[in-house]
């Protein structure tokens, strides 16, 4: 009956999501038809058109990045479970952002407690998305540069990870709305990324938790649950 009650809990959820998602898309829809009616007129400059044509592509890959993260809620889709190693995930995932970190001049810092393979049931990609998403946060929380340090260690059969930036950090207030649909404090934000974060975590058997100050930085702790 508990498990019913949160299928209900989340049936709930994913429907007032997706009157929430119609109305975030209808934005970025209709801010495309404007600029394709400006295009239309005849008397605008090539550099002009140029201009509105990236500014309407820039507002379908905004309604494009809503629906992926939506239906990465609705179906966290964690199928094809399988032990995995989240040492192996973690140096997997860094090469995806590498370039992003350079630019946004971040140094990355990984430390692993121990020299045993930290095995937990999942999916490989699911898990990369979860750590691209935070890490997407972290280098979004500095823009002016800065320090990621993530750190694995094994407490009995509890596998232990951390991801730090010395960021913008959030107030309490702000650490409290985390993961509410739609909370985002950035100007092209979904406000969805850690809501699949959570819910693809949970999926493996993951719980996640925020530590942060504001100026300081933030630090986010991952549990798993270890299997032998
Ligand atoms: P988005 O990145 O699209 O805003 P998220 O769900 O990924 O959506 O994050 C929601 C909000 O949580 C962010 O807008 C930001 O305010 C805050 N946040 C998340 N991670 C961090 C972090 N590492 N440092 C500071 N703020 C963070
Ligand atoms: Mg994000």
């Amino acid at each position: 009956m508990k498990e019913e009650l949160i299928n209900a809990d989340k049936f709930q959820l994913i429907g007032q999501l997706a009157a929430s998602i119609s109305h975030e898309i209808r934005n970025p829809l209709t801010t495309t038809r404007g600029f394709l009616q400006l295009m239309a007129r005849d008397n605008i400059t090539a550099e002009i058109r140029n201009k509105f044509v990236n500014l309407a592509i820039e507002s379908i890959v905004s309604a494009n990045t809503i629906i992926t993260d939506y239906l990465n809620f609705a179906k966290p889709n964690v199928e094809k479970i399988v032990p995995i190693d989240i040492k192996t995930e973690i140096s997997n995932s860094i090469p995806l952002i590498n370039s992003l970190l350079t630019i946004s001049n971040i140094e990355m810092h990984i430390q692993h407690a121990t020299d045993q393979p930290l095995l937990i049931l999942g999916e490989s990609k699911k898990l990369q998305q979860c750590l691209l998403n935070l890490l997407k946060n972290c280098i979004e929380a500095m823009p002016g540069g800065g320090k990621i340090m993530i750190h694995t260690s094994l407490e009995s059969n509890l596998i232990l990870m951390s991801i730090e930036d010395t960021g913008e950090g959030m107030t309490p207030l702000q650490i409290k709305s985390l993961g509410l649909p739609f909370y985002t404090t950035k100007d092209n934000g979904t406000g969805l990324g850690l809501m699949v974060v959570t819910s693809l975590l949970k999926a493996m058997n993951g719980r996640i938790s925020f530590l942060s100050k504001p100026n300081k930085g933030t630090t986010c702790l991952i549990e798993f649950k270890r299997i032998s």
